[in-house]
Formats: C-alpha cells, sequence, structure tokens
C-alpha cells in the first residue's frame, strides 16, 4: 500500500439553509442563489438591484432542498472511508450562528433523514467493519470543547477540570489525559455522543449562546489490523475529527473592560487564529504558519496543511440581513479551498491501542494456558498413577474450557472423595484425623482459589476480546443484498454527479479561451460586434473583480480597525497596571517576583518558581519542624534563646506554665479588735435582724402625701424577703437630694458601724 501521496487540497462545500420561519414571516428578501450542477453560489447585493450578484465557485455547493444523505454520500463518505483505511480526516462546519453548522454535523436525532454526518458516520463505520474480513477493528471515541481557550472533556466526571495540550516528537499535538471510550457499536458510540452533548449543556445557562460561543470537537479514532504480505500484522490508525466552530459572526466587544474585553478577544481568538492560519498556509510567502496562536489550530495543526483529509463546510443563511455575514463566510471558504495537504496512511504507530490489546491478550491467554497445561500435564501424570479409575480413554480432543471445568469438578470430587474416607476411618486417632482433615479443607481451598484466578483470567480475555470487533463475528451486518446494491447505487450517483459537475466547471472555463481561436469573422462589422460582446463580458468580470477588491480591503480594514482597537485597550491595560506596580510595588518586591517568574513553554504561560532558599535553589525552604511538645513549629533561633533567657517573647505557647510572679503584700493578718462594751453594745444592735428594729417615721406626716392609717403610723414591716442580710441597707433611702426639711430628722437614726 502506497503511504505517501502527493498533495491535495482541502474540499469545502458550501451549504445554504433555507429561509426559517422568522425570515419568511418578515418577508425577507431571498439574496443567496445556490447552482448545484456548476457548483456555483450566487450572492446578490440587496440595496443595488442593478449590481450584478458576486459568484463564488466550490468543490459543491448545497441548496435549501439539499438532504442529509445527499451530502453525506457526495462529500463525507469518501473522507470517512480514507479514515477506515488508516488517514486521519476532519470535517469543519464554519459559518454565523443559526445557519445550520449543528444541523450539518448532528442534525435532528431521532429522525434517521436528518441525521447529520457524526450519526451517519457511526452507521458507516460499524457497516463497514461488519462486512471486513480477515481484519481486526478498535473503534474509539473522545468529545472534547474548547471555550475561551480553555479545553474541556465533555466525557469525564469531573466537569471542572480543564486539559492541557502536549506535544510529543512523534505523535504531534495531543491532549493530555483526555478521555476515550471504546466502542462496540453505533449505539454504543451515539451513547457516548449523548453523554457529551449533556455535558455540554450542563455549564451553560443559554446552550445557544455557548454553543456559538465554543468549539466541539468529536474525534472517532478507527484502529485496524491486518495480517501483512510479510506475514506480519501491521496496525493502520485513522483519525476522524468532527469539528463544530463557533459562530464566525464576530463577537462584539464594543464598550467591553477587563474582564469581558479579555472574554470577548478570547472567544474570537480560535477563529481568527484559523482565518491566520489558513491565509498563512494560502499565501505561500509567509513561511511562518501560526498555528501556535490557539488551541484550535494547535490541535488541528494536522488538518492544515498536514498528513490529514480536510473538508470544511461553509454554512450561509439566505436572507438579505445576513448577507454581509454570508459574504465574509463565502471569501474564508474560497479561502480555505487553496490549502494543500499531504495525506498519508498512519501504519505502525507506536501508540496504537489495538496493539496493546493484542499484546495483552496474547500475554494473558500465555498465562491461562500455563495454567492449564500445568494442570493437564499433573491430571495425565495422576491418570498413569490411578489406572484403576479407569477414564484413561477418554478423548483429548475437548473443547479447552470444558476440559478445564471438568478438571475442578474432578479435583473437587476427589477432595470430598478422600475427606470422606478419612471421616469413616475408625482406625485413625482422633487427633490424626482431625490433621487430615484441617490439610483436605485447605487443599479445597487452595483449589477454588486457583480456579477463581483461572476464571477471572479468562474472563479478562474475553472481554479485550469483544472489544476488538471482527466483520460477521461481533457485529452482524443485517442489511440484506438489495440495501447493498441500492447503497452502491447511490455512492455510484454521488461520483456521477461529482464528475459531471467538475466537467461543467472546466467546460465554462475553457469556453472563453477556446472561444476566440474558433472565430472567423465574414465581416468587419460582425468582428466588431462580436468582440464589443467580448469587452463588455470581460468588462463586466473586471468590475467584478474590482468589487472584490475593494471588499476585501474593506474587510481587512474592519479587521485592522479591530485590532488596532484591542491593542489599545490592552495598551491602557498594560500600563495601568505598569503604573501601579511602578507606584505602589516597592523596586525590591518587583525584583524578587521578577527574578521568580519563567515562562512554561509547555503551557504557554507565565509561573512563579517556588520561593527558594537564596543558597542552593533547588531545595524548597520547608517550615521549621515542630519541636516537641509543642504545637507549634518554633524556629531554631526561638528555641536556643528560649533556653537561654526565660523570654516570653521566644515563648510561642504554653505561656501558662511560666513560674507565677508574686506581687508584694498588701494587706494584713486579721486581727480581732479590742472592743469597748459601748461599742459592743452598738455592733449587737447594728447586726439585728432587720425585722426587729423599729423605726419612728411619725415625722414624715405633711411632707409625703396622704397619712397612712393610723394603725400603720407606728412601725413600717418590710415585707420579708429571702435577700441576704448583707443587701438590707441600701433599702434605707440615702439619697441627699430626698425631701425633707432641715432640722427635721426624716431619716432613721444612722445605724452604721462606724460611730461618728
Ligand atoms: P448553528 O449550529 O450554525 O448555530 P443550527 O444547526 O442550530 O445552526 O441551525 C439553526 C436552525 O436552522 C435549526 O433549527 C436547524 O434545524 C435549522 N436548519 C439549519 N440548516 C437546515 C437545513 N439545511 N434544513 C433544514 N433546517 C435547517
Ligand atoms: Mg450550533
Amino acid at each position: 500500500m502506497s503511504k505517501a501521496k502527493s498533495s491535495e487540497s482541502v474540499k469545502v462545500v458550501v451549504r445554504c439553509r433555507p429561509m426559517n420561519d422568522k425570515e419568511k414571516a418578515s418577508k425577507f428578501d431571498r439574496v443567496v442563489s445556490v447552482d448545484v450542477k456548476l457548483g456555483q453560489i450566487l450572492v446578490r447585493n440587496p440595496r443595488e438591484a442593478s449590481e450584478l450578484p458576486k459568484v463564488f465557485t466550490f468543490d459543491s455547493v448545497y441548496d435549501s432542498n439539499s438532504k442529509q444523505i445527499d451530502l453525506y454520500d457526495e462529500t463525507f463518505r469518501p473522507l470517512v472511508d480514507s479514515v477506515l483505511l488508516g488517514f486521519n480526516g476532519t470535517i469543519f462546519a464554519y459559518g454565523q450562528t443559526g445557519t445550520g453548522k449543528t444541523y450539518t454535523m448532528e442534525g435532528v436525532r431521532n429522525d434517521p433523514e436528518r441525521r447529520g454526518v457524526i450519526p451517519n458516520s457511526f452507521e458507516h463505520i460499524f457497516t463497514h467493519i461488519s462486512r471486513s474480513q480477515n481484519q481486526q477493528y478498535l473503534v474509539r471515541a473522545s468529545y472534547l470543547e474548547i471555550y475561551q481557550e480553555e479545553i474541556r472533556d465533555l466525557l469525564s466526571k469531573d466537569q471542572s477540570h480543564r486539559l492541557e495540550l502536549r506535544e510529543r516528537p512523534d505523535t504531534g499535538v495531543y491532549v493530555k489525559d483526555l478521555s476515550s471510550f471504546v466502542t462496540k457499536s453505533a449505539r454504543e458510540i451515539e451513547h457516548v455522543m449523548n453523554v457529551g452533548n449533556q455535558n455540554r449543556s450542563v455549564g451553560s445557562t443559554n446552550m445557544n449562546e455557548h454553543s456559538s460561543r465554543s468549539h466541539a470537537i468529536f474525534v472517532i479514532t478507527v484502529e485496524c489490523s491486518e495480517l501483512g504480505v510479510d506475514g506480519e500484522n501491521h496496525i493502520r490508525v485513522g483519525k476522524l475529527n468532527l469539528v463544530d466552530l463557533a459562530g464566525s459572526e464576530r463577537q462584539t466587544k464594543t464598550g467591553a473592560q477587563g474582564e469581558r474585553l479579555k472574554e470577548a478577544t478570547k472567544i474570537n481568538l480560535s477563529l481568527s487564529a484559523l482565518g491566520n492560519v489558513i491565509s498563512a498556509l494560502v499565501d505561500g510567502r509567509s513561511s511562518h504558519v501560526p498555528y501556535r496562536d490557539s488551541k484550535l489550530t494547535r490541535l488541528l495543526q494536522d488538518s492544515l496543511g498536514g498528513n490529514a483529509r480536510t473538508v470544511m463546510v461553509a454554512n450561509v443563511g439566505p436572507a438579505s440581513y445576513n448577507v454581509e455575514e454570508t459574504l465574509t463566510t463565502l471569501r474564508y471558504a474560497n479561502r480555505a479551498k487553496n490549502i494543500k495537504n499531504k495525506p498519508h496512511i498512519n501504519e505502525d504507530p507506536k501508540d496504537a491501542l489495538l496493539r496493546e490489546f493484542q499484546e495483552e491478550i496474547a500475554k494473558l491467554k500465555e498465562q491461562l494456558e500455563k495454567r492449564v497445561g500445568k494442570k493437564k500435564r499433573r491430571r495425565q501424570r495422576k491418570r498413569a498413577g490411578e489406572g484403576e479409575d479407569g477414564e484413561d480413554g477418554e478423548t483429548e480432543e475437548e473443547d479447552d474450557e470444558e476440559e478445564a471445568g471438568d478438571y475442578w469438578r474432578e479435583q473437587q470430587e476427589k477432595l470430598e472423595r478422600e475427606k470422606k474416607a478419612v471421616l469413616e476411618d475408625h482406625s485413625l486417632v482422633a487427633e490424626e484425623k482431625e490433621r487430615l482433615l484441617r490439610e483436605k479443607e485447605k487443599k479445597m481451598e487452595d483449589l477454588r482459589r486457583e480456579r477463581e484466578v483461572g476464571e477471572m483470567l479468562a474472563a479478562k480475555v474475553k472481554a479485550m476480546e469483544s472489544k476488538l470487533l471482527v466483520g460477521g463475528k461481533n457485529i452482524v451486518d443485517h442489511t440484506n443484498e438489495q440495501q447493498r446494491m441500492l447503497e452502491m447505487r447511490r455512492q455510484e450517483i454521488a461520483e456521477q454527479k461529482r464528475r459531471e459537475r467538475e466537467m461543467q466547471q472546466q467546460v465554462e472555463s475553457r469556453d472563453e479561451e477556446t472561444l476566440e481561436l474558433k472565430e472567423t469573422y465574414s465581416s468587419l462589422q460582425q468582428e466588431v460586434d462580436i468582440k464589443t460582446k467580448k469587452l463588455k463580458k470581460l468588462f463586466s468580470k473586471l468590475q467584478a473583480v474590482k468589487a472584490e477588491i475593494q471588499d476585501t480591503q474593506e474587510a481587512h480594514i474592519k479587521e485592522r480597525q479591530d485590532h488596532e482597537q484591542n491593542q489599545n485597550e490592552l495598551t491602557r491595560d498594560l500600563k495601568l497596571k505598569h503604573l501601579i506596580i511602578e507606584n505602589f510595588i516597592p523596586l525590591e518586591e518587583k525584583n524578587k517576583i521578577l527574578n521568580r517568574a519563567f515562562y512554561d513553554d509547555e503551557d504557554e504561560s507565565w509561573k512563579m518558581k517556588p520561593i527558594t532558599r537564596i543558597e542552593d535553589d533547588h531545595q524548597m525552604m520547608s517550615r521549621p519542624p515542630s519541636a516537641v511538645g509543642y504545637r507549634r513549629p518554633l524556629s531554631h533561633h526561638a528555641q536556643i534563646a528560649m533556653k537561654i533567657k526565660p523570654d516570653m517573647r521566644y515563648k510561642a505557647e504554653n505561656i501558662l506554665l511560666l513560674d507565677m510572679d508574686l506581687p508584694a503584700r498588701t494587706t494584713k493578718e486579721y486581727q480581732e479588735p479590742v472592743i469597748a462594751p459601748k461599742v459592743a453594745a452598738a455592733l449587737e444592735d447594728a447586726l439585728r435582724d432587720e425585722d426587729e428594729i423599729q423605726v419612728d417615721a411619725s415625722g414624715f406626716h405633711g411632707s409625703l402625701g396622704p397619712t397612712p392609717p393610723a394603725s400603720a403610723s407606728g412601725s413600717i414591716k418590710k415585707p420579708k424577703s429571702g435577700r441576704p442580710r448583707t443587701s438590707k441597707k441600701s433599702s434605707t433611702p440615702t439619697s441627699p437630694f430626698s425631701p425633707c426639711s432641715p432640722g427635721s430628722p426624716i431619716y432613721p437614726q444612722s445605724r452604721g458601724l462606724v460611730p461618728k
């Protein structure tokens, strides 16, 4: 098989969707017309009816009546076929949001008529495998999304995790830790896609907006192993990337600042990088292709000017209000036509999973074989010994598995029998019996374990083998002969159509050249007429080209202004940050950070080196080890200082263990006073229970409200309370502002402790 192929162009097709209900209701003009036969798209200027329509020619074009299956048969089937042969293939859907990218890629899931490329390719791949002969296949799928330059694995459990791109010299760029699922049927791979789609919408509040700002890439890897002429197994690996790009309309960033501006810039980044890569590839003069500018272009590097086969579907809308975007899309697509790829078959790559599987299966089988072989030999030996069993005549041609099963059963029965014999043997001493029984039990246990291991190995082999698909065995092709013929006819028709279109295009271009050569003029007048006609034709062509140039220039100017605005905003941002650094960050700190900062090529971002000791750069400064008995780490210095002088400052904790600092005493021991009898009597009087005190309040009359009844005038008895004695004092009014007339004692006599 030829490994290398000459270069071929990226195939570009355009699809125009039908007017949607809203457009019909608003009676928008249809400005796009499609000439399927010629492969041309004509776009009218809605403002200038007299202006000639702009014409774009592509490999094929599809109008609003196009069927999904026609698109598949004509455009995508050949690509998927080459993936099955071991080429890498990529299908991009490009266009403004709402023009049918997702419809083309996925379509309507439950409707077989309107299924898109992705489900159709599932069907195609597994049908192909089911019809194959003497080939072993392994199919696996991955699904990822790029949003704001971050890669999310749509099949992983942890959707918050972001993946990184890595590069290896032998296999190129890949996504590190991207999960992939081995699938055995179209149903299984469809399930994988559904899971991914669910995850895609989970993180987003508005699915439409989200999908218009993110790129979704579904990757199918088909590995095929076949016995080559050299008698060795050869593996071919084809990878199919199915890419639903973000909407090509410019993300408006008017007025956006800071984070929002960055967001808008990032959303645009991958698509504009794709545009730049295409321009650089087509230009021919530029030696540098900016693949590294975005994740998308890095990941799909092979598909653009690399070793993959690529089809780009440019989707456009027919209505007049979309004309600007439609033209931009068509120009973009027109440029992409000129990209040259050099597709080649990936034969025996190092990272083929199929090879790993085959090797693993072989290893497991060998292990299993060894075990069974050992048993067999042992059995044969035993059989030779116990000739009396009379089983020698058994044929050796039974199925391995059955034999293994038989063997286990036989061994178990034998052990049971022996155990029984021991139990029934009365001649043995009890101890001996016990020992023998234990021995038998242990043997039985060993046997069981061995059997389990054997079964596990066999199951593992089976599971792995079931993942490797073989035509007519793992998956049966249910289509009948008639259907198969139908498919073939469809393919032929598609091929025919393609050839017809190519020829038409050639005829068209030659027409103009040959016309001149054939013509002979009978009269001067005729010559003038014909030449005038031709001149007119050429003039209109010139006008069209001029208009095109002008349009392109305008588009460039717009783009440049956009870039300039972007640059201005970023510069402003940068200046502000500089000012902050200059004015608020000490120079020393700034230098420290500058010294620590380094650029990580792998991640393509700036990072900080960990803080290190100055002397030995490689050793991380670690926390001082905790001093024994302390909960907190202590520095060496503190530990020493603590020992030398009992300074509180170095006692990081446990300060309570300090010796108590006793202050000088300021009190005296109590000494009983010598009390005069008079004082003692007064004291006793004062300490008497309050209840017993007689208060004479006769002097209160007149100055204090209504006169209390005569019976109460003698003594006011305080209600009994449970309060302790000490507080009783407060119940006597002491305020100097109490209403009283000087000289008249309104208070009861003081009964204080200290005689005045
Ligand atoms: P995009 O993914 O480009 O944003 P969609 O694929 O979501 O656009 O398409 C927008 C709408 O147009 C959908 O409702 C889709 O069903 C419809 N549509 C797009 N293309 C076609 C087509 N060729 N035929 C019928 N309906 C279409
Ligand atoms: Mg979409």
